[in-house]
Order: structure tokens, then C-alpha cells, then sequence
């Protein structure tokens, strides 16, 4: 097996998490990586520094104007600074615009204003994603390594792993959110697609894959599936219902599988179960899983009580299904406990 990782990825440093009311300390740390690294290396997995592939496998998932604001909304922020003017450390928004929150709504236009408070407000949709100095290097490695990954399956089959962070799932077309700036996932697939008909996302996090559904909702070629904890109490509470189907050509291409809080191995296996079963159904001809370890029973944001046998068993089943596949990491806040999830996760697969 292969895996792709940058340095660059360590560099976004955020401060900030609004939560609950309160300025708090940050959970998407770098030394994540670190742990995650530390699994591949024990199993003997080769990492490797993805190429620089710029702007360009971004363009099929996310807006232009999206990219433009990211990329130098940090430079504009800072340049608010004057008299009486003291811009913060990070980008931040003062304010929430109103938005469709129907997911077949159609995208949005590019921000009307050209101020960088509005368009903060516009693209960047909790307080969980603070744009430091590093944010865009960051998040761009991290998808690059999701787009290496792609092409290595492409190219040889099997399966590869990109240790993508910051993560990418909840990142829509046009809005950052959930600690994800740019769909790391999304793009995976969307690669897989200049050489494989039909492709499948699976989404295993702890949350649901909001930014991965709004990408391909209207789209019948990537099929999208996420398990993850009721959203009508946790994040990202607007979508991740069951009745979320498809919307056009997608209709029937969408499944959320919500699971009570609280639930462990049995019922999320069962629901993994149930989620195989509807994807083979469209047949398709590569995966991409993203695979998140806040499902962890003691994962400091986890609502789930998956313990470490269950990433085993994730494993087996995707080892199982005999596709070529790309596993990029999403979310997982235990720094401790994710290297042994990784670690249950790659001996499941069977493939390393
Ligand atoms: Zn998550």
C-alpha cells in the first residue's frame, strides 16, 4: 500500500473553536498527523509527498470564487489593519448570511460584495474554520495527497491512503465548515471519474458528510453513503437525514444511514452492512472511504461508542469489496487512540 502525506499539511495551526458559547481550544491539532504517521510507519507503509497539482483537480468540486476567497483571504484580512482598525490573529466571520439550506438547491452566485468581512461571512459557515497564514497551503497539500491517492489506484488498483488534514468532508461547493476547507474526499472522486464510470463515496465519520452529499447531489456517476450520528443533535445538524435521496439525476444516489447516540460496534456494523449493500447495487468500480475515528467511545467530540475492534472490521468489509479504493482520513480528535484505529483499520483491509 501506498500513502501520500506533505509537511506542508503541519503548518495550519488554528486557535480558535467556537464552541458552546466559548472561545476553546482547537481540536484539529497537527500532532494528529504525527499519530497517524507513526501507524504507517509501525506497519512499514511508505509515505510519499504528493505532486503539486495546484488549483486545477480542485476546479471540479469547488467554485472558483470559492478558491479565490481562500487562498488570499488571510493577505485581505490582515490589510484591514489601520487606525483603530486591529484585524485578529485568524479570519473569522462577524456574520451568518441567509442561506438556502436545501440541499438541491442549486449553487450560489459568487459573493455580490467585494468587502472581506462579507465575503467571510458568505464562505465560511461556523465559527470551527479560522483562516490563519498557512490555512490554504494546508488544506491544498492535504487535498493533493487525497488526489495522489486517486491517481495511484488509477494507475496500479488496490487501494491507497491519504492522510489528508485538515479534513475535508463538511467543506461544500462554496463554504468551509467543520474544521474542512477544501473536499478532500470529493476530489478523490472526482478523479476517479476521468478513469472509472462510476465511482462511490462512503462516508464512516462520526458526522455526517454534508459538503460530499451538497457536491454530488444532483449527479447519478458518484453515488455518496454516510453512517454517522444522529444529526438532529450534533453536528452538522441541517443535513445527514434519511429522506436527503438524490435530487435530479442523483435522485436514489444519496443514502444517510443516522444512528442513535450512543450506539457502538453491532449497530454501526449493521448500518455499514446496509450501506454496502445499496452501493453494490450501482456496481461501482472505485470507492472512496473517508474514514473518520471520532466514532471512538472516547474521542473528546464523539457521541458514538465505537471501540477499537470496530475499525477491524470497517476494514474487512472494505478489504472485501475487491475495488480499487482510496481511503482518506477525515476526522479523529483522540490523538492516542487514532493511530491504533488507523493501525486495527489497515490490518482489516488486509492489503498492507
Ligand atoms: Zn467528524
Amino acid at each position: 500500500m501506498q500513502a501520500f502525506f506533505s509537511d506542508e499539511q503541519l503548518l495550519h495551526e488554528p486557535r480558535q473553536f467556537m464552541r458552546l458559547g466559548r472561545i476553546s481550544a482547537p481540536t484539529d491539532l497537527p500532532s494528529r498527523a504525527g499519530s497517524l504517521q507513526a501507524a504507517l510507519a509501525a506497519r512499514g507503509i511508505a509515505v510519499q509527498a504528493p505532486p503539486d497539482f495546484g488549483r486545477e483537480p480542485l476546479l471540479a468540486v469547488h467554485g472558483a470564487d470559492y478558491l479565490d476567497y481562500l487562498e488570499n483571504a488571510y493577505a485581505r484580512w490582515q490589510a484591514l489593519k489601520g487606525p483603530g482598525v486591529d484585524p485578529g490573529p485568524e479570519v473569522l466571520p462577524n456574520l451568518s448570511p441567509y442561506l438556502s439550506g436545501r440541499v438541491e438547491a442549486d449553487g450560489r452566485p459568487p459573493c455580490p460584495s467585494p468587502s472581506i468581512v462579507a465575503q467571510t461571512g458568505y464562505y465560511l459557515s461556523d465559527l470551527s474554520c479560522p483562516i490563519g497564514p498557512h490555512t490554504w497551503r494546508s488544506a491544498l497539500r492535504s487535498t493533493h495527497s487525497a488526489v495522489a491517492a486517486a491517481d495511484h489506484v488509477a494507475a496500479h488498483g488496490g487501494a491507497a491512503y491519504a492522510l489528508c488534514r485538515p479534513s475535508g468532508h463538511h467543506a461544500h461547493r462554496d463554504r468551509a465548515g467543520g474544521f474542512c476547507y477544501l473536499n478532500s474526499s470529493a476530489a478523490a472522486a472526482a478523479r476517479l471519474r476521468r478513469t472509472h464510470g462510476r465511482v462511490a463515496v462512503l462516508d464512516v465519520d462520526a458526522h455526517h458528510g454534508d459538503g460530499t452529499q451538497q457536491i454530488f447531489y444532483r449527479r447519478a456517476d458518484v453515488m455518496t453513503a454516510s453512517l454517522h450520528a444522529d444529526p438532529a443533535g450534533y453536528y452538522p445538524f441541517y443535513s445527514g437525514y434519511a429522506h436527503e435521496r438524490g435530487h435530479g439525476e442523483g435522485e436514489g444516489f444519496n443514502l444517510n444511514l443516522p444512528l442513535p447516540h450512543g450506539s457502538g460496534n453491532d449497530p454501526f456494523l449493521r448500518a455499514l452492512d446496509t450501506a454496502l449493500a445499496a452501493l453494490a447495487g450501482h456496481a461501482p468500480q472505485a470507492l472512496v472511504l473517508a474514514l473518520g475515528f471520532d466514532t471512538y467511545k472516547d474521542d473528546p467530540i464523539s457521541v458514538l461508542r465505537l471501540d477499537i475492534d470496530a475499525y477491524r472490521e470497517i476494514g474487512a468489509r472494505i478489504g472485501a469489496l475487491g475495488l480499487p479504493t482510496v481511503v482518506v482520513q477525515e476526522g479523529g480528535y483522540m490523538v492516542e487512540a487514532i493511530g491504533p484505529a488507523l493501525d486495527a483499520f489497515l490490518q482489516g483491509l488486509g492489503r498492507s
